[in-house]
């Protein structure tokens, strides 16, 4: 009998997944890990991964006759990272600019080079909140384009004059009279008044692909109608949304700042608050008792937020950008006091160049505000939680834990010079943000590992 280190360790790891003959092997020797979940490093630790998964994490040299070996020379071993609430699709300077000028061909180019540059920036796991069906997902996971795992959500999910709704003034509501906005027309957006139609899109969405849905249940600050304020679904209509997601196992994630939309969602079943800026005690312990996370994008808080282009490009966005940022100024305070479930959330709406610096100021933000080990957790195991919210039937990726270095967990992983527990940057963290260098991948992730399969190694 062939002793091969390899099937020892699968014995040893007792993992649920087959060993096939001819699995890809790749070792990483030498590593310090940083496992998602602890507030340190493993060091000189050795990992094996077999197939897709994670099959041996061990202080003791591994031996494997067959594996690739890659030489961590004290280098940090990684989760990869994970968006807990971007947009792939929405892929133009302005939701104006999206919905007047740019038709399918143009937007599914685009969202191809958005997620490869994602995965080349060490995502490895995208939620998409809203903006795009399963198109993209099935082109990454058939490998016809490189990107991350993703998570989709279908389209947003809102009434009529909602976040969700791109129309301009002028276009006629569908319902009475008229053609449907372009948005809608591509299934990126769907307004829908009423429990039954709510009802009708969320189930619209689960049979495209969706793996969670998203609904506007209050104002936001790029879209034209919205004040901020608005407290868009009322009980009964977040109640429908959530029984649908329900039926088919999953959950509902709501975007919602105002304190009384955050409490609405929580007190009808939403499991995952998106924005949820105007956190605080009440909504702390209601999060708790309801298992609930937030996402939330730190960008809210920086003096140059009226510089996006989503807002700039509306007098209206702008005014009601200065407001909200007034209205939130406890939020950064009431987390650090709290430390809730919270997700790392991106939420670009633009091109590569532009969601790079956003999300690499994001990064720096989230680990200023909150530390370092914080941040990081919301950047990967936290995030993988919420993935997995999504429940066995319709998770696309059932059979291992996102966002962790485990055994028995998907090889989403990443090699980078340099410890991010004490420096951010090493990830992609930037200070800077309009007057950051445009960049081609960050060149401290010396590898990039997606299901097991190598997309960038540097060293
Ligand atoms: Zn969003």
């Amino acid at each position: 009998m062939k002793k091969s280190g390899i099937k020892l360790s699968a014995i040893a790891c007792a993992c649920s997944f087959a060993l096939s003959a001819n699995a890809a092997t790749t070792l990483f020797t030498n590593v310090d890990i940083f496992n998602g979940t602890e507030d340190k490093l493993y060091e000189d630790h050795h990992v094996l991964v077999i197939d897709n998964k994670i099959a041996k994490i061990s202080k003791s040299t591994i031996k494997s006759a067959d594996a690739m070996v890659i030489d961590g020379q004290g280098m940090t071993l990684m989760p990869g990272l994970i968006e807990g609430h971007g947009h792939l699709q929405m892929a133009g300077g302005s939701l104006s600019e999206i919905e007047n000028n740019l038709n399918w061909e143009e937007l599914a180019v685009r969202s191809s080079a958005n997620a490869k540059a994602a995965l080349m920036s060490g995502f490895t796991s995208w939620r998409d909140a809203g903006g795009m069906g399963a198109g993209l997902k099935k082109a990454v996971d058939a490998e016809l384009v490189e990107g991350p795992r993703i998570y989709p959500s279908g389209g947003f999910i809102g009434p009529t004059g909602s976040h969700a709704d791109f129309r301009n003034l002028t276009t006629p509501n569908e319902t009475f009279n008229g053609p449907q906005s372009s948005g809608a027309r591509l299934g990126m957006t769907i307004t829908a008044d009423g429990v039954d139609a709510i009802k009708t899109a969320g189930r619209q969405n689960f049979m495209q692909g969706a793996t969670q849905i998203k609904i506007m249940s209050s104002g936001g600050v790029a879209s034209q109608f919205d004040p901020w304020q608005l407290e868009a679904y009322s009980d009964d209509e977040i109640q429908a949304a959530v029984q649908v997601a329900n039926a088919y196992g999953s959950y509902v994630m709501s975007h919602a700042y105002s304190k009384q939309a955050i409490m609405r969602n929580l007190e009808n079943g939403v499991k995952s608050i998106e924005h949820g800026f105007s956190f605080d005690a009440e909504i702390a312990e209601l999060m708790e008792e309801k298992g609930a996370y937030m996402t939330t994008n730190m960008q809210a808080f920086s003096p140059l937020l009226g510089q996006v282009s989503a807002i700039s490009a509306s007098p209206a966005s702008a005014r009601k950008a200065a407001s909200a940022q007034a209205a939130f100024k406890d939020y950064i305070a009431n987390v650090k006091k709290f430390r809730p479930k919270l997700g790392f959330q991106g939420d670009c709406v633009g091109l590569v160049n532009a969601c790079q610096a956003q999300n690499d100021h994001q990064i720096y933000l989230g680990a200023e505000f909150f530390g370092n080990f914080y941040y990081l957790k919301a950047l990967t195991s936290v995030n993988g939680e919420i993935l997995k919210l999504s429940g066995d039937v319709v998770d696309p990726y059932p059979e291992g834990k996102l966002g962790v270095v485990e055994v028995g967990a998907y090889a989403d992983l990443l090699l980078v010079e340099g410890n991010p527990l004490e420096d951010i940057t090493v990830i992609g963290g930037n200070e800077k943000w309009f007057d950051a260098e445009p960049r081609n991948g960050i060149d401290t992730l010396r590898v990039i590992m997606k299901d097991g399969k190598i997309y960038k190694n540097s060293l």
